[in-house]
């Protein structure tokens, strides 16, 4: 967890407004180029003006960024590449200005160890007749700036689970203007966001991205979260991807999973579904090593077989089962056809990795 403990840095968003209200140059833009850092978690952000508006991002410059200050490089060769991918309308600085999600690469032009973006894409190259869909559901939890949970009493813990999930009212849910606003902000810039809900535990909540094809799912979900840490930061709470950030009879947090082919999604899918249940079985534990930033050790502390999850060590599958590893929705096993869900992936999954290694095992 972050080791800041004040909120001495707020400041006056009436100020601010009328700044970002000043006129800028007609024939230029800001680009935020964002990229993930060397813990395979944490983004980073950086700005530079750009000389026209572009239309796509590679238009834009290959940039760098000092690699010895993100975990990224050693101090004596420190410049990290920035290969802008994929770019978005900014919903911070409006107008013509951008956000670009950036891969990054070594001095030797090869991809940093925590850019899983290129293999996640050469796969989904390889497995494009299959027209795999993701739609990932992220779970995170609101924290106040002393990393205590948003809400929560100071000295002591809300009420039992129960009456938060999916809750209104003041004593139910805490923090719904984050989850508002970057709904909208994700809206804005055009990513596939298909949904919000209050979840089990207070302050803690869950947005869904998907239907997506093939890369677009990491992309997008990536970028969302980065929207999400920008909002959070503007209300001065911290949104937080632990997968289990409170110990005891609280639910963690995860990033279920829902996956299918083309032929998964045509009438008598059901076959489909099943073959992958089948492939997904013999490879679970190569699975949940992929299934967070530490090979399985955080999601040791969620998986635990109580709380809607299954146990880490076995695989299982089945209809309507949140206690499975597997969920077939009800609503697919009665039509024929659909998706499957995996209930793995931990909240501060790496969605390439997620994403990459489903379409490995089922469709190569
Ligand atoms: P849950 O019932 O598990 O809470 P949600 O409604 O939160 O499910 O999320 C379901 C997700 O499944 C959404 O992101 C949606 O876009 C996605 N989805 C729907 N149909 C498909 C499909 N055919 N293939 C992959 N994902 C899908
Ligand atoms: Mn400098
Ligand atoms: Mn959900
Ligand atoms: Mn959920
Ligand atoms: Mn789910």
């Amino acid at each position: 967890m972050s080791p800041l403990s004040t909120s001495s840095a707020a400041t006056n968003k009436t100020m601010l407004d009328r700044y970002m209200r000043l006129p800028t140059p007609e024939n230029k833009c800001q680009v935020m180029y964002v990229w993930i850092d060397g813990t395979g978690e944490g983004l980073r952000s950086k700005t530079r003006t750009i000389d026209f508006i572009p239309k796509n991002p590679a238009e834009l410059p290959i940039w760098n960024f000092d690699g010895s200050s993100t975990g990224q490089a050693e101090g004596s060769n420190s410049d990290v590449y920035l290969y802008p991918v994929t770019m978005y309308p900014d919903p911070f600085r409006l107008g013509n200005n951008k956000i670009v999600m950036c891969e990054t690469y070594k001095h030797n032009k090869l991809p940093t160890d925590t850019n899983r973006r290129k293999s996640c894409l050469e796969v989904m190259t390889q497995a494009k007749n299959f027209h795999p869909w993701f739609g990932m559901e992220q779970e995170y939890t609101l924290l106040d700036i002393d990393n205590h949970p948003f809400g929560w009493p100071k000295n002591g813990y809300p009420g039992p689970q129960g009456p938060y999930y999916c809750g209104v009212g003041a004593n139910k849910v805490f923090g719904r203007d984050v989850v508002e606003c970057h709904y909208r902000t994700c809206l804005y810039s055009g990513i596939k966001i298909s949904g919000s809900n209050a979840e089990v535990m207070p302050a803690q909540w869950e947005f869904q991205v998907g239907p997506c094809e093939g890369i677009e799912m990491g992309d997008d979900l990536w970028m969302a979260r980065y929207f999400l840490h920008r909002v959070a930061e503007d209300f001065n709470v911290v949104a937080s991807l632990d997968p289990k950030p409170i110990t005891g009879d609280w639910n963690g947090a995860g990033m279920h999973c829902n996956y299918s082919t083309e032929k998964m999604r045509q009438p008598g899918g059901m076959k489909y579904i099943e073959d992958a249940i089948e492939k997904l079985s013999g490879a679970h534990v190569a699975h949940i090593r992929a299934y967070d930033p530490h090979d399985g050790k955080d999601n040791a502390r969620r998986l635990t077989g109580s709380h809607e999850t299954s146990s880490i060590h076995d695989f299982s599958a089945g209809v309507a089962n949140r206690g499975a590893s597997i969920r077939i929705p009800r609503n697919c096993s009665e039509d024929g056809f659909g998706y499957l869900e995996d209930r793995r992936p931990s909240s501060n999954a790496d969605p390439y990795m997620v994403s990459e290694i489903i379409v490995r095992t089922t469709c190569l």
